[in-house]
């Protein structure tokens, strides 16, 4: 086992894998930008060190700095947590060429699946139904794109292959819009990601976001643990996430879940990640695979009772995962509510929601500050209950129990769709925020 290992990351995901490793006897070293001297996981971790200026691309995202300070220190391991380099597969061959694990995916897989047509390719190879589409880059290509769109139908969406986010995405309403949207998402994908590289799909009409959580030990042991649906987003953010989905059945969810397992197999995938589908009018699509864990485990942490960044390390480290499908048994509903910050500054005071199943992931204290440079996300509050009913209750609840001060956070805008009768009937698509936000203006 590891004895020592580097956080990668800050916020949030930063403190979340303290406390594991904590609870495995790992020591962790944080790192820091001048921004977070003050933060919370600089406070908590056994050795923090700075690496450089508030600017991520100055620290959090400086390759060379983070392994030099992690083999300076002996650490055995980097975590790269969520965002920033998880997905990065340059940063998992450096870690690993300086000896050290990389807890996450083989830089080949990261490869591989963070290109959206590449991947939607292997799928396709492994026999799970993918978005209709195009089957490779379609920049530039404006006849060809406007023969497969007539033939699949208007709408339909270009999307950037590196793309992430929710950004680097166009929908095009008719042909003539068609020329224009290819370049512009060209452009956009170009700028966001260094890789103007895009495809086509067929645009679904309200569809949801229905997600597989995966856990691998690079061999033999690939287990799912059952469905998030993230349909609720705000210009494709996630911004509640819940488990089981009001719409997938038993028969679906055996389905993507025996999808995900032949696909995280073929790849001989370690650690965490999480296949992507969207469904509609009772089928399910592939869309993409994240190659790391994601902000919204914590919902499947709640219905399965595993610690998926205790088992992510496991799996990636010497393969030994203490679980296997047998042990994953999916316990009544979860809901996830992110907590985002409206505006930067300084939090006077912090409370987090306490109580009967009731979980709060965050960094924030009272006295903490919120920096301007980084992801708006402060903090999740997370829900278990035996209902669904009983879980948007217990989250209204909860909600109207978290005390921040000093900065404005969009606590009302969440309380606003979890009490409106779409997200309480459980029928709605991914367009549903839209909806409620428009019906109440
Ligand atoms: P990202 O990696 O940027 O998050 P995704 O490919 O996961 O991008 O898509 C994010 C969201 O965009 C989806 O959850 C869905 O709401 C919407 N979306 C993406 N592709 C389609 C599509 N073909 N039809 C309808 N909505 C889509």
């Amino acid at each position: 086992m590891i004895k020592s290992l580097l956080i990668a990351n800050r916020g949030e995901i930063a403190v979340r894998i303290i406390r594991t490793c904590r609870e495995l006897g790992i020591k962790t070293v944080a790192v820091y930008s001048e921004a977070d001297r003050d933060a919370l996981h600089v406070k908590m971790a056994d050795k923090a060190y700075c690496i450089g200026p508030p600017p991520s691309a100055k620290s959090y995202l400086r390759m060379d700095s983070l392994v030099t300070v992690a083999a300076n220190m002996q650490c055995d391991a980097i975590h790269p947590g969520v965002g920033f380099l998880s997905e990065n597969a340059d940063f998992a061959g450096l870690v690993r060429e300086h000896g050290m694990t990389f807890i996450g995916a083989k830089p080949e897989v990261i490869k591989a699946l963070g290109d959206k047509v590449e991947a939607k390719r292997i799928a396709e190879e492994v026999g799970i139904r993918t978005i209709p589409g195009s089957k490779e880059a379609i920049n530039g290509q404006v006849e060809k794109a406007g023969e497969l769109a007539a033939e699949m139908g208007y709408p339909v969406i270009i999307k950037a292959a590196a793309g992430g986010g929710g950004r680097g995405m166009r929908i095009v309403e008719e042909p003539g819009e068609l020329a224009k949207a290819l370049t512009i998402a060209a452009n956009e994908a170009e700028s966001n990601f260094a890789d103007g590289t895009v495809y086509m799909e067929k645009y679904l009409f309200s569809p949801r976001h229905v997600e597989i959580q995966v856990l691998g030990d690079g061999r033999d042991n690939v287990l799912h643990l059952g469905e998030r649906d993230c349909s609720v987003q705000k210009n494709h953010q996630k911004l509640l996430e819940e488990s089981p989905s009001t719409v997938v059945s038993g028969e679906m969810r055996e389905k993507m879940g025996q999808d995900a397992i032949r696909l995280f197999r073929h790849l001989n995938y370690a650690g965490a990640g999480t296949i992507e589908f969207l469904v509609c009018e009772g089928q399910y699509y592939f869309m993409e695979v994240n190659a790391r864990v994601q902000v919204e485990h914590t919902v499947t942490e709640m219905t399965t009772g595993v610690d998926i960044i205790r088992q992510q390390i496991l799996g990636c480290v010497d393969g030994k995962m203490e679980v296997s499908q047998d042990d994953i048994r999916i316990r009544g509903y979860a809901l996830e509510a992110r907590i985002n910050a409206l505006t930067p500054g300084l939090v006077t005071k912090f409370e987090a929601p306490l109580g009967p199943m009731t979980r709060t992931d965050t960094f924030l204290y009272s006295g903490c500050n919120v920096s301007p440079y980084y992801d708006s996300m402060v903090a999740k509050i997370i829900v278990q209950a035996m209902t669904r009913e009983e879980g948007l209750k217990r989250m209204e609840r909860a909600l109207h129990e978290l005390v921040i001060e000093g900065i404005k956070v969009n606590v009302d805008e969440q309380l606003t769709i979890l009490q409106s009768p779409a997200f309480r009937t459980g029928k709605f698509g991914t367009d549903v925020y839209n909806k409620i936000i428009a019906a109440k203006k």
